[in-house]
């Protein structure tokens, strides 16, 4: 038998979540963002549930669109920063995935290519990020020699991205439209703005394509409640048992550092599940965890592979009882919060040791 903790894999709550980004934007193409692992969630297994459900998926860099291309992923990709290397040029066009260009060192390296057959690529522009993207006095030069470089299997794509879409009164989300279309009006070729804030709540930034990765995996990506994004469904469940059992004095204290002091008799839980797991050791006593389905607080450090829960007010608890520490029931944003941190970054640093389970196909 093995450790009882698991990362638990719902792919009919990512079916929902893919018809809610689908039904928001009813006439844009849909890119599936499957970048690192699939924020976590295991890429190959994620892209081939998405694979006939999408037009295209994107990744952060060729090796991660070869593992997808090895595991037998035929659907169009995308490299989101573009190649690192001019010799990955020719590869992406071999394998048939989608080139980003945002710099002129990129479209130097394009330009100087031998390709075994035409590229599809997406021209970036810089609309106020200030982390990629052609600069604006750029943008019809670059598309211009795209144009004529004899490369391209038809016109680039014109896509920018937002930094401010999860702020939903933020300026900078209308100013970044606004720049966008001033930049790409003119020009031929499809667009591509929304990233999963901008497809939930900002409809103008929806264009040709969207490009929704952290909705798809069921958390909103909003600090506030928001209507159509509380009905994302968590695709992952971080689940563990109840592993030892103790009852301790007021006065005594529990874990590393001694950090937490009963000041009550109290009943400790220890559920073996910690950092190593990916289970933040920034989070700190009071974090939530499901015993049983019902709430309780964590209490005292978190070490590698465990952590303590005081359960005194659960009644009943027994060892091999479920215990659930992020997703169905838990948010994976509320601990994070705990941890100083995002439910992104929680997701997509779950380490290899937890074991993907696919539990609802
Ligand atoms: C990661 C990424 C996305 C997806 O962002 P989410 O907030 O996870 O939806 C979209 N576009 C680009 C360029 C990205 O790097």
């Amino acid at each position: 038998m093995a450790r009882p903790c698991e990362a638990r894999l719902d792919l009919s709550a990512l079916r929902h979540n893919l018809a809610l980004a689908r039904r928001l934007a009813p006439r844009s193409r849909l890119m599936a963002v499957v970048k690192a692992n699939a924020y976590g969630h295991g890429a190959t297994t994620m892209a081939g549930a998405l694979e006939p459900l999408v037009d295209a998926l994107a990744v952060a860099c060729l090796e991660e669109a070869l593992e997808l291309r090895d595991a037998g992923i035929h659907a169009p990709i995308l490299l989101l920063q573009g190649a690192f290397h001019p010799d990955e040029i020719p590869l992406a066009a071999q394998h048939r995935l989608w080139l980003t260009v945002e710099n002129a060192t990129q479209l130097a390296w394009l330009e100087r290519a031998t390709l075994p057959e035409p590229l599809h690529c997406w021209l970036k522009v810089d609309t106020g990020m200030h982390r990629l993207g052609a600069a604006p006095e750029r943008v019809a030069e670059f598309h211009q020699r795209l144009l004529a470089c004899g490369k391209l299997a038809g016109p680039p794509v014109l896509t920018t991205h937002f930094a401010c879409a999860d702020q939903l009164d933020h300026p900078a989300t209308p100013q970044q439209i606004a720049r966008f279309e001033e930049l790409t009006h003119a020009l031929p070729g499809a667009r591509s703005a929304a990233n999963s804030p901008a497809t939930l709540a900002w409809p103008d930034s929806h264009y040709d394509w969207i490009r929704p990765g952290f909705m798809l995996w069921g958390n909103s990506p909003f600090a506030v409640p928001h209507a159509e994004a509380d009905t994302l469904r968590p695709v992952m469940t971080l689940v563990s048992q109840v592993t030892s059992l103790r009852d301790i004095e007021p006065g005594e204290a529990v874990g590393y550092g001694a950090t937490w002091q009963a000041t009550r008799s109290s009943r400790i839980a220890t559920v073996t599940v910690g950092y190593g797991d990916g289970y933040p050791r920034s989070a700190g006593s009071g974090t939530p965890v499901l015993v049983n389905g019902h709430r309780a607080s964590l209490a005292g450090r978190v070490s590698m592979d465990m952590i303590s829960i005081d359960v005194t007010d659960l009644p009943g608890v027994a060892l091999g009882d479920p215990v659930v520490l992020w997703g169905d029931g838990l948010p994976v944003a509320e601990v994070a919060e705990k941890a100083h941190t995002i439910g992104y970054e929680l997701l997509t640093r779950m380490p290899a040791r937890v074991p993907r389970r696919v539990v609802i196909g």
